[in-house]
């Protein structure tokens, strides 16, 4: 699916992004996108299942909401899996 494929993409640039580890948003995109897996029925082990999975590993505590970064990369990885406009 081309949405979750996108979203996946996005997602890996989050993790990539060390300074968003510990960002509110970036927890949050992670559990409402493995929420949105699971509402999709889709199985475990899918790209952004993966990505999921990677983001996981990387989460640090939370220190702030959002630190405002430009683009934020988690917000880019939620609206690309629900087909919103940047
Ligand atoms: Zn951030
Ligand atoms: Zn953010």
């Amino acid at each position: 699916m081309e949405r979750e494929r996108e979203a996946a993409l996005r997602l890996l640039d989050a993790v990539e992004a060390e300074k968003c580890h510990g960002c509110g948003c970036m927890h949050a995109v992670v559990l409402m996108l493995e929420d949105d897996l699971a509402g999709a029925g889709s199985l475990p082990g899918g790209e952004l299942g993966r990505a999921l999975e990677a983001a996981r590993s990387v989460l640090k505590q939370v220190e702030t909401d959002c630190r405002g970064c430009e683009p934020c990369l988690p917000m880019a990885a939620l609206k690309a899996a629900r087909g919103m406009e940047e």
